[in-house]
């Protein structure tokens, strides 16, 4: 009896219905047989084939040979949409990184080849029948990761699965088979072996798949993943990983932030510099780089002065927050906040969330209200230049003066208070 669940698109069965017809053998497998089995939805649904990438190309009208090498041809179907259709396969020749593929392989040897038993499902989407040579459907039901066949060799074929492990069984809150967790303790000293990319990409992939990243990273850390990968996070506080899990759930226009506040959370116990070197030797953008290390770098200037704040006081003034949101830069301010609320969440006792959702609101009213930036000043340097200040430092150290007596009293920011206020400084600096 196949689940309810088990029901791949339209165009998929189509497309298998066509394969099949003309004499080949083609199944649905990989992640979305596994979703589908666990009652999740997946979007691509991949197929698998006995026909050779020649023959898949020419039995559709528009192909893409998206993967070639590798035996994979995206069919196109009638409302453009590209499936991935992918010859059976063995790896031969492994080194740890990278596999050579063989064609001709039957079904169950291109089972044989992948990562975990969860992952080696094969449904056949006409006859309505799995394939599960592996027993992946009992593991799913015992919410187990487990490697196909021999763990070490496994691991030893591809160390990246061991970081995929890793993620899987995060991402669906399973346990992971104790072979194959010691093949992962095992692999940890070769991980130094994958591209920094790679490595990258798992990073990147966990914190946004999985809904409590710190059980993820958590067994990066016992496994020694961090001590090989990323060696300043080899001991990673509880309270860093616990304040990665404590962020708010984004909406769909505030992932890509949400990606970069995780990051922020679980380098939260470096500094600014190591985390930027950590971040730089995995080959994260320089956007990104930029963004969480300055996230880290202002948490460890202001984190602990605020949360004393916090539990003394509450929140501070309106002139406070203006400084503080000056430091951090208008736009990396909600940032900040989220961040520090995470962090302050975990902590023991936990400041109570109405004073971060107070201080939240209040910093990014002052934030966008107020100005706290040169460029928000009522004059510019053309305006002082005309007043008689000649152009150089002294002016830019003028404007940088006039900006931070307008943080501290906005109703200085009128232009005649300015240029008379500008044109005094300018006398001092001359006498
Ligand atoms: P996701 O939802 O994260 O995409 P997925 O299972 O589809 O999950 P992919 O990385 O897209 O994962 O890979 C598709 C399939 O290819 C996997 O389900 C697995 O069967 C196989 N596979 C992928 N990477 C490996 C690997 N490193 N070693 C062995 N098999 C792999
Ligand atoms: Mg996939």
């Amino acid at each position: 009896m196949t689940p309810p669940t088990l029901r791949p698109p339209g165009q998929v069965v189509e497309i298998a219905r066509t394969l099949q017809l003309a004499g080949f053998e083609a199944w649905c497998v990989g992640g979305a047989v596994r979703d589908a089995l666990l009652g999740l939805a997946h979007l691509d649904w991949d197929l698998a084939t006995s026909a050779t990438p020649q023959e898949v190309r020419r039995l559709f009208k528009r192909t893409v040979p998206v993967g070639i090498e590798f035996g994979t041809v995206g069919v196109l179907d009638r409302d453009g949409r590209m499936h991935e259709v992918t010859t059976f396969r063995h790896d031969v020749q492994t080194d740890g990184r990278h596999a050579v593929v063989q064609f001709g392989a039957s079904l169950d040897e291109d089972l044989a080849r992948r990562d975990f038993t969860i992952n080696a499902i094969a449904y056949d989407p006409i006859a309505k029948q799995l394939r599960d040579p592996f027993e992946g459907q009992q593991d799913l039901g015992r919410r187990m990761v487990r490697a196909v066949g021999v763990a070490d060799e496994r691991m030893r074929e591809d160390r990246l699965r061991a970081l995929r492990a890793i993620r899987f069984a995060a991402r669906f809150d399973f346990t992971i088979d104790d072979a194959t967790w010691n093949a992962i303790v095992a692999s940890a000293p070769y991980l130094t072996r994958l591209s920094p990319e790679r490595v990258r990409q798992e990073l990147e992939k966990t914190v946004e798949q999985v809904v409590c990243p710190s059980v993820a990273f958590t067994r990066w850390r016992d496994s020694g993943a961090f001590g090989a990968l990323i060696p300043s996070l080899a001991d990673v506080s509880p309270s860093a990983l616990a304040s990665v899990d404590a962020l708010p759930l984004p909406t769909l226009a505030s992932r890509p932030l949400r990606k970069l506040l995780r990051f922020a959370a679980l380098f939260g116990g470096l500094d600014g510099k190591s985390a930027e070197r950590a971040l730089r030797a995995l080959r994260f953008s320089n956007h990104d780089i930029a963004t969480i290390s300055a996230l880290v770098e202002r948490m460890t200037v202001h984190g602990a002065v605020l949360e004393a704040q916090f539990r003394s006081h509450g929140v501070p003034a309106d002139a406070a927050l203006r400084a503080l949101a000056a430091s951090l830069g208008r736009l990396r301010a909600a940032g900040f906040s989220r961040l520090l609320a995470a962090r302050l969440a975990v902590t023991e006792p936990p400041v109570p969330a109405p004073i971060l959702r107070l201080f939240h609101r209040r910093l990014l009213r002052v934030a966008f209200r107020d100005a706290i930036e040169v460029a928000d000043l009522a004059v510019d340097g053309d305006d002082l230049r005309a007043a008689g200040i000649a152009a150089g430092p002294t002016l830019g150290r003028i404007l940088q003066a006039l900006i931070a007596e307008v943080i501290e009293d906005p109703s200085a920011n009128t232009r005649d208070a300015l240029l008379a206020r500008a044109r005094a400084m300018a006398s001092v600096g001359n006498a």
